[in-house]
């Protein structure tokens, strides 16, 4: 930027002086007396002298209005004077005064810088009317001055103000072209003045706004409101650069105002439109920031994706324009099956990477109109606008489930992942996008229920299944602090002893409306929503204060058997809650036999195993229970300190008349044997199956033959028996 123009600008000129000195160089003193009161007023102050050298040092001072110096003082001459004046520049009027008269004597003088000639002794009135008109030219003159410096001040500061601006500043005549360019328009655009006077404005606006400034130019014509603050997109003769809005443009702020003529609507014209000036302000920094924080706010920052924000707006607005066209609208709620499992694994860095890549490959499978958003964690949406089959959303349904089929390669490890995807249809599945939404959400919930992988349409019968569901949940909250839990016990029969060996504990519900209710009927919802930790607590609590009782009773070696869900694995403190019940009730750590499914697999085993390991220090045993069903592998019987099998009902339901024996049951009875892990069947309902599972080596055994699950007393009637 330039430096201030006006260094020593003031708002006010110098002040006119008040008092004029008037100076008299005469010889004759009666002269220089006579002179004085002729020409004495309150406002002047006179001094006379009598020589040219003090004449001389007087006006060095500068500050006489006027001298009347006569042409003949006795050491310097009256011309000598004028020439000094000139000379230094003093801004004394001369007027000269001889009594010379000749015509040659007052050219010189006047020549010289007098103003004027006067005779002496001559006429004194005349001296003294030309002496008045000359201070009053003189006083008139110096206004003037003084006028003139203050509007060339004023010019150059509204020049610099307007040169220096940083917005640009222009007028454009009546054609709407350019009259006035301050430098702004070369420094921002890069026009040159000569590039753009005389120039119709639409050469500086980008195309898209051509229109617009049309609309906003035309208005002044007939308006005279001002045109404020319109976002405009100007054009440059720039090539891209790091401050190009979209490298070619600079998004202005315009404000514009009509110049008009006289006023004439007296004489019933209006006044006459002459052009238009006004200011633009480089708005392009705060365009961008907009812009991006704008992005930020309606995208996912790992994926780039659409958040679920921009995703509801525009599934309102895609159901608003079906609703018009009457067309469908699909949206699909996208799950990732066992996520966390790859979170929890492999970390989270990998767990990101992996979302980025399902949503590429999401994207794949998507047609351009389509909108992917991701929802947060591992759920995507998709938006398929303008249906016109619901079928054609199963298409892209399928090619998502075949698409994941291709493993994902995460620092250098192979990942499979696939989804769940529920699907729902407007207007058939729903009018507005929340329950468009929820109820795809329902349809994933079903696919994941039903095992995953795979994609599914909403239908009715499933709302009524999640009503159901919200309902039971909410009333298991109750339940928890209400305790509506009970425990029954189902005996574990050694059959070599012919005694019960231990009991296993079954959590049941006593339900105010519904009366007693299995766990199959609650436990998933309560693990699904973390209610399981509170009904853990609550079996383990009662289970072992009844198994002390039963030890004081007398039955000192009876065994515990609690089942624990694989989701409790996923908790720190899940040891620690099962140790500080034995220690509790003073048991023999032993005593106690946590029961967990095979799916406790499918979460990461290195922590799994970690706290097993730190139960069976602690001396409780650990059985695997429905043993055959799950990710059976020998591998991790390996792995995992477990004391004990439980062999699955199912495959001794097989065992009957007809099938003697099974191979399953073989192979696990060998199994056992060969890890040297305790084992015992379930479920064993007849006479026969119990003798073949004996038959078989199996001594350890549970089911209807020997008891149902029973409340406390009756299975401690069963123990007395
Ligand atoms: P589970 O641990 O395998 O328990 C055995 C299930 O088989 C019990 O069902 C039991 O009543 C049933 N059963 C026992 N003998 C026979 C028989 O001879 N024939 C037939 N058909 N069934 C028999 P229940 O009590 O309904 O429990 C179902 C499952 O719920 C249990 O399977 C267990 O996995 C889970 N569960 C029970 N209590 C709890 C608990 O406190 N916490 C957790 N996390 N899960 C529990
Ligand atoms: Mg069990
Ligand atoms: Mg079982």
């Amino acid at each position: 930027m330039n430096n201030f123009p006006i260094s020593g600008f003031r708002r006010d000129a110098e002040p006119e002086p008040v008092i004029d000195r008037i100076l008299i160089a005469d010889e004759q003193p009666r002269m220089c007396a006579s002179l004085r009161t002729l020409l004495a007023r309150g406002d002047r102050e006179i001094v006379a002298c009598g020589t040219g050298t003090e004449a001389l040092s007087l006006l060095g001072r500068g500050d006489f209005a006027l001298a009347l110096v006569h042409l003949h003082l006795p050491d310097v001459s009256g011309l000598e004077i004028l020439r000094w004046i000139s000379d230094n520049r003093v801004s004394t009027t001369i007027m000269v005064v001889s009594g010379d008269d000749s015509f040659d004597a007052a050219i010189q003088a006047m020549r010289c810088g007098a103003v004027d000639f006067v005779r002496k002794p001559g006429d004194m009135r005349q001296i003294e009317h030309k002496v008045d008109s000359a201070l009053r030219r003189r006083h008139l003159e110096r206004r003037h001055a003084v006028m003139q410096a203050r509007v060339e001040q004023s010019e150059r500061l509204h020049r610099f103000l307007v040169e220096n601006s940083p917005d640009l500043i222009y007028a454009l005549d009546d054609k709407g072209c350019f009259l006035f360019v301050n430098n702004r328009f070369e420094s921002l655009l890069g026009f040159s003045r000569d590039d753009v006077l005389g120039r119709h404005y639409s050469i500086v606006v980008d195309e898209s706004a051509q229109e617009l400034m049309r609309h906003v130019f035309d208005e002044r014509r007939s308006d005279k409101r001002a045109t404020a603050n319109v976002e405009v997109r100007l054009r440059t003769r720039y090539g891209p650069g790091p401050r190009r809005y979209e490298n070619r443009c600079v998004v202005a702020m315009l404000s514009a105002v009509g110049i008009y003529g006289e006023d004439t609507r007296a004489g019933g014209q209006a006044a006459p439109f002459l052009g238009t000036y006004g200011v633009a302000r480089d708005i392009t920094e705060r365009k961008v920031a907009e812009e991006t924080i704008n992005f930020q706010a309606f995208h996912d920052h790992l994926t780039q994706l659409p958040n679920r924000r921009l995703f509801k707006d525009r599934l309102e607005l895609a159901i608003t324009q079906a609703y018009r066209q009457g067309n469908m609208v699909g949206v699909m709620f996208v799950d990732l099956d066992r996520f966390k499992v790859v979170n929890d694994t492999y970390g989270h860095s990998e767990g990101d990477e992996l979302l980025k890549g399902v949503a590429a490959t999401l994207r794949r499978c998507v047609r351009a109109g389509d909108t992917l958003a991701r929802q947060g964690g591992d759920e995507f949406t998709i938006l398929l606008p303008d249906l016109s089959h619901a079928d054609d959303a199963s298409v892209i349904g399928a090619k998502i489930v075949e698409e994941l089929k291709t493993p994902f390669r995460v620092s250098g490890q192979e990942f499979r992942a696939t989804a769940s995807i529920g699907i729902a249809v407007f207007p058939r599945d729903g009018d507005n996008a929340d329950l468009l939404l929820r109820n795809a959400d329902i349809a994933m919930y079903q696919v994941k229920a039903g095992g995953k992988n795979a994609y599914r349409f909403f239908s009715a019968e499933m709302n009524a299944a999640y009503r159901d569901r919200l309902r039971l949940e909410n009333d298991l909250r109750r339940a928890i602090q209400r305790c509506e839990f009970e425990i029954h016990f189902q005996p574990q029969y050694s059959v070599a002893r012919g005694r019960i060996v231990g009991m296993e504990a079954l959590v049941r519900w006593q339900h105010p409306e519904h009366g007693l209710l299995h766990p199959d009927g609650f436990i998933d919802l309560a693990e699904e929503t973390g209610l399981i930790r509170s009904i853990t607590d609550t079996v383990l609590a009662q289970a072992c204060a009844q198994l002390a009782q039963w030890h004081a009773a007398g039955h000192a070696e009876l065994r515990l058997a609690v089942n624990v869900s694989p989701q409790e694995f996923d908790r720190g403190d899940v040891v620690d809650r099962i140790v500080s019940q034995v220690n509790h009730h003073r048991l023999p750590a032993d005593a106690l036999e946590i029961e967990i499914t095979e799916n406790v697999l499918l979460r990461d085993a290195t922590a799994v195993i970690e706290k097993m390991r730190h139960l069976r220090e602690r001396g409780v045993r650990i059985a695997i229970d429905d043993f055959g069903t799950g990710y059976s592998s020998l591998n991790y019987l390996r792995r995992f300190p477990i004391n004990s099998i439980k062999l699955d009902q199912s495959f001794v339901r097989d065992l009957d008349e007809r099938h003697r024996t099974s191979p399953i049951v073989n192979a696990i009875v060998g199994i056992a044997d060969g890890f040297d892990l305790k084992l015992l069947a379930e479920g064993v309902e007849t006479d026969f199956q119990r003798q073949l599972l004996q038959e078989l080596g199996c001594d350890e055994m549970q089911g209807y033959l020997f008891s149902q699950p029973v409340p406390a007393a009756e299975a401690a009637r069963l123990l007395d028996a």
